[in-house]
């Protein structure tokens, strides 16, 4: 059972958060890394592995990794410089030079750090993709990204490749975990690619603002965003893991996220090595119980998950929690979804700490706003912004102006531009990127309220994106999707409320003319959903509407989907029955 007497004290990194304000700047935050030798620039890799090996501390565990049958192996920073030195050649190797992207769709194995520190050893632009994404999100994706290498598994490939190859360019695909690459598609193997390769490396000269990172985002419409991250990011990654999540030397670290998005980027890879901590990386799927032996037999000490997470963890109630020994944990962090203030409670009557949120987003490439260590709590609120942020709640006006709002005001999330960590364009569509820019600042798409202390309190999107289990998912891709159904004639899709996961992808179909709304078409519609978007992304739930609400110009109302939605619950469910044209 926990006991706050029993956790090691330890004195925080920013004990006075509005003196770490006045005293920051990035450019003395850059001077505490090392930079490339020789004055060759800044490269994440070499911040995240190679320092730390010829500062003495090869010997130092990186990477605690556990595999989906349960067995660990520990990877020290010296073996982990090795494997991504030989990786960083065999891409050479495959013609890959500085600035082409690397795809890579894997789990949480030991070699997505050795593909992802590679990529960035060589220059590359490291781009993950998520596992839980079916054939037609990767394929839009890849299609973006067009990358020179994707690396894959075998089981990957088959299930989610191989249909939709001849939208995958002339990417060359590497096979991990030896399983034999069948010669139809000239896939290569990982040891046959990595056999070669010597194991030493020197990383060539690297600006601060050369290309490092893609991560792919979703908005309302469109295809989705690329959104391209710069070497000059290890800077944030490195403050945001000291001042956010209070990384020390001796830390166990543990970042839960799916390795395909940005934290599992930003948190799960770079700022835990940056700040030379132990990170557990476990392979295997949630499970509650499971979990909580994992803290417990793995002493991990901060630990960064979602909301979605703990909720579940607290369906299990606190005695499951406090029957074992989490004495180790000292900081129990999220993001990804609004954390309710019961939430915040559970983890002090279940870990005897409150669970402290964060906000932030692909674009931002690092955390910006938290509840950090050594400041009040306010449950329900997201916190407050991190030294080198200046924060505002502003209201958009005419003519492409910005007012700031007062204490209490809803409205839109703004970011003065300027640190290190922020995406430097959408790949391929710098419009939709110069759009999310008004009078000096940079606007999330995310409405908020601040108080009189400057805490953030979470009130939901400006557009119709929808945030499922941490995941945040584009409408205009969903439907898209339920459209190629031959039942289908047309779909919108929202976020509906929901207890567990923030919000559940729901679809409002219309059947094509003579097409009955039964039972078996609704599964066969789901089924078609799945398959081709994969679980992450497939709509849960799905309603038979004669029509959908259309403004004249033809544009899905998804705000009267939503409103009629939140009416339902209170019985109205007739409205949407007949046909609607709205203004
Ligand atoms: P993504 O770009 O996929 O990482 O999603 C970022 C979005 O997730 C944000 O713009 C928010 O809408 C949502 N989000 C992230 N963190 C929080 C949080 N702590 N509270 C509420 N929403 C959040």
């Amino acid at each position: 059972m926990p006991d706050a007497a029993v956790v090691p004290a330890v004195a925080p990194n920013m004990p006075d958060w509005a003196r770490a304000r006045r005293e920051f700047s990035w450019a003395a935050a850059r001077r505490r890394l090392d930079g490339l030798p020789a004055g060759r620039g800044l490269n994440i890799a070499h911040e995240a592995v190679d320092r730390h090996v010829n500062a003495g501390r090869g010997g130092r565990v990186a990477l605690r990794c556990i595999n989906a049958g349960g067995l660990r192996r520990d990877i020290t920073f010296a073996a982990l410089k090795r494997s991504t030195n030989q990786f960083a050649a065999a891409l050479e190797g495959l013609g890959t030079g500085p600035g082409d992207r690397v795809c890579v769709i894997l789990g949480r194995t030991p070699e997505l750090f050795t593909a992802a520190l590679g990529a960035l050893k060589a220059r590359a632009v490291f781009a993950p993709l998520s596992a839980a994404y079916g054939p037609e999100p990767l394929a839009a994706r890849i299609a973006i990204a067009e990358p020179r290498v994707i690396v894959t598994t075998q089981s990957l490939w088959r299930r989610k490749l191989a249909a939709v190859g001849s939208r995958l360019g002339n990417a060359r695909v590497v096979i991990v975990r030896d399983e034999a690459p069948p010669a139809p598609h000239g896939l290569l193997g990982w040891h046959d690619v990595l056999k070669a390769a010597p194991a030493t490396y020197r990383i060539g000269p690297t600006a601060p603002d050369d290309p490092a990172l893609l991560h792919f985002t979703s908005g309302t419409t469109g295809a989705p965003k690329g959104a391209l991250h710069v070497h000059d990011a290890v800077v944030g990654h490195h403050v945001t893991g000291l001042l956010a999540l209070d990384l020390h030397a001796d830390d166990v670290f543990w970042c839960t996220a799916d390795p395909g998005g940005m934290v599992g980027t930003a948190y799960g890879i770079v700022a835990p090595l940056v700040c030379g901590v132990t990170s557990v990386v476990d392979e295997r799927e949630f499970d509650a119980d499971r979990w909580i032996r994992l803290v417990a037999d793995e002493q991990v000490s901060v630990w960064y998950t979602t909301p979605t997470a703990i909720r579940r963890l607290m369906k299990l109630g606190v005695d499951v929690a406090r029957s074992h020994d989490t004495s180790h944990l000292r900081l129990l962090s999220s993001v990804g979804e609004p954390l309710g203030p019961e939430a915040v409670a559970w983890g002090s009557r279940a870990f005897g700490l409150p669970v402290h949120d964060t906000w932030w987003q692909t674009e931002t490439g690092g955390i910006t706003i938290a509840n950090v260590i050594a400041e009040e709590i306010r449950p329900g609120s997201m916190g407050r912004p991190l030294p080198g942020i200046e924060a505002a709640v502003v209201e958009r006006l005419p003519g492409g102006a910005v007012r700031e709002l007062p204490p209490g005001a809803q409205g839109e999330i703004a970011l003065k531009p300027g640190w290190p960590s922020m995406c430097r364009g959408y790949l391929g569509a710098s419009d939709r990127y110069a759009a999310c820019f008004a009078g000096g600042w940079y606007l999330t798409g995310d409405l908020a309220r601040r108080d009189e202390d400057g805490y953030f309190w979470f009130v939901g999107r400006v557009d119709d994106a929808i945030t499922t289990a941490g995941h945040l998912v584009g409408p205009f891709e969903v439907e898209s999707v339920l459209v190629e159904h031959p039942g289908v004639a047309e779909a919108g899709v929202i976020g509906k409320p929901d207890p567990a996961v923030h919000e559940i992808v729901k679809a409002f179909v219309a059947l094509k003319d003579g097409v009955a709304g039964d039972e078996p078409l609704r599964r066969s519609i789901l089924a078609h959903a799945r398959r081709r978007l994969g679980a992450a992304i497939a709509p849960r739930e799905i309603e038979f509407v004669t029509a959908l609400p259309r403004t004249r110009s033809g544009t899905i109302m998804r705000r009267v989907l939503r409103a009629r939605e939140l009416g339902q619950s209170t019985g109205d469910l007739s409205a949407l029955e007949r046909p609607a044209v709205v203004a």
